[in-house]
């Protein structure tokens, strides 16, 4: 059976929208809007395709933080034994505020500071995904400073295109991200010769929203060929970190089930011991959340309608960002005509729009839901035109608790000071 809306927990009851046994009517209701809403049963079933795809293999799923970093999130994911993929010192906090362990955190990005690097050697973090020649010499040094051996697998980049958008694409030569494949050996050979450093493991992520497995079962090859070259001189691996990026649907998009995306690796490395790891973000949480928005007003113009409602581009920056798209629906099934509308938000910016040429049923103080809002929608947020950030509130069953409340005008401006 095909589910009606991408976000997969979201029904119709009675003409009227519900995630999991809550209506969004009651939330909006409850906790106002703008209000990002996020179910635990769609965030705990997508995270669960992901263990049962891999059962039976020595794997690990490191959720990426910076897809939606909310503590209730992360803490979903931490009972159901997730480790976590990080970008910064900040979302290690996070993670250990919300019971997360530290052994099951990876540490990802290009730009690691030192003051970091400390931090998550005092934690005792699973490895860091070195991503240059000279981040492996900083963090070289800071264990030493600490007395303590940093765990480092390189992230390599296997130049394969993702076939994806420009600026989600990380596995080409023309990126900032990892390093050269060729270069890779030789940078093994200098971690080994490092005092404070212990090779732990190989990682690699080409890019997100990818819909066909292939290139990434393209790039595990490349890695293999690699962990065997590291194999022969005397460098062996403990992991293999094949990185996050599976795509989800948006619109039409028909992107792989987990185990089909598994499938062509887990057959790649079919009968070698090393633990396999992955990095989802936008699959685990994307479509077990939206962002719930009320119409301020319809404004009827020569060529186009227009649906303003309270939620902009600050509080979803994907649409003025990358065109993405995301489904806009009617929450209550209502009795005027539809038409279509440009869905926009107030800010002064052409490019504050949600979603473009929608044919909907609405009426003034409607409400209406973007989908498919889980991932990069409230980590993107911003204070733009000093607008508090929106609310957020997990769906559990018929409970909806407040897990981030609506950012208070005042709190935006607490760290200013006006000159004396
Ligand atoms: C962003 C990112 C991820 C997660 O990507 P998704 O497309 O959300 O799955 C995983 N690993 C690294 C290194 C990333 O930068």
């Amino acid at each position: 059976m095909t589910q009606p809306y991408p976000v997969t927990t979201l029904r119709s009851v009675a003409d009227s929208l519900h995630l999991e046994d809550v209506a969004l009517e009651t939330i909006a209701q409850r906790f106002g809007t703008p209000t990002y809403v996020y179910s635990r049963a769609a965030l705990t079933a997508a995270f669960q395709s992901w263990q049962q795809a891999l059962a039976g293999r020595r794997a690990l799923v490191c959720y990426a933080v910076k897809a939606n970093s909310n503590l209730a999130v992360l803490s979903v994911f931490a009972k159901l034994g997730a480790g976590f993929d990080i970008v910064s010192g900040g979302e290690l906090a996070r993670v250990l505020a919300a019971g997360g362990s530290a052994g099951k955190v990876v540490f990802s990005g290009v730009g690691k500071s030192r003051t970091e690097m400390r931090y998550a050697l005092e934690q005792g973090i699973r490895c860091f995904n070195v991503e240059s020649a000279a981040e492996l010499e900083r963090l070289n040094e800071a264990a030493g400073q600490l007395g303590k051996k940093a765990p480092i697998a390189l992230r390599v980049n296997p130049d394969v295109d993702p076939k994806t958008h420009p600026y989600i694409s990380t596995g080409l030569k023309s990126n900032k991200f990892g390093v050269a494949f060729d270069e890779a050996l030789a940078l093994y050979r200098r971690a080994a010769s490092l005092p404070n450093l212990t090779i732990s493991g190989i990682a690699c992520h080409i890019g997100s929203q990818l819909l066909d497995p292939a290139p990434v079962a393209e790039a595990a090859g490349k890695v293999l060929g690699l962990v065997d070259q590291l194999a022969a001189e005397g460098i062996a691996l403990d992991h293999i970190d094949l990185g996050g990026g599976l795509g989800i649907r948006y619109q039409d998009e028909t992107p792989p089930s987990v185990a089909t995306y598994l499938a062509p690796l887990l057959e790649i490395f079919a009968g070698r011991k090393e633990e396999l790891c992955f990095e989802p973000g936008r699959s685990l949480v994307g479509n077990a959340g939206l962002l719930l928005t009320r119409v301020e007003y319809l404004k009827h113009g020569e060529e186009k309608n227009f649906a303003i409602v309270d939620a902009a581009m600050n509080d979803l920056a994907r649409p003025a960002l990358y065109d993405a798209y995301h489904e806009a629906v009617a929450v209550k099934a209502s009795e005027v005509p539809a038409q279509r509308y440009e869905i926009v938000g107030p800010i002064c910016e052409s490019g504050d729009f949600l979603a473009h040429d929608r044919e909907l049923a609405l009426a003034d103080g409607d409400l209406v839901a973007l989908l498919s809002a889980g991932a990069y929608g409230m980590t993107m947020s911003s204070n733009y035109n000093t607008r508090g950030r929106a609310a957020e509130v997990m769906v559990d069953g018929a409970q909806a608790h407040e897990v981030r409340a609506r950012e208070t005008v005042e709190s935006l401006y607490a760290l200013e000071r006006p000159l004396p």
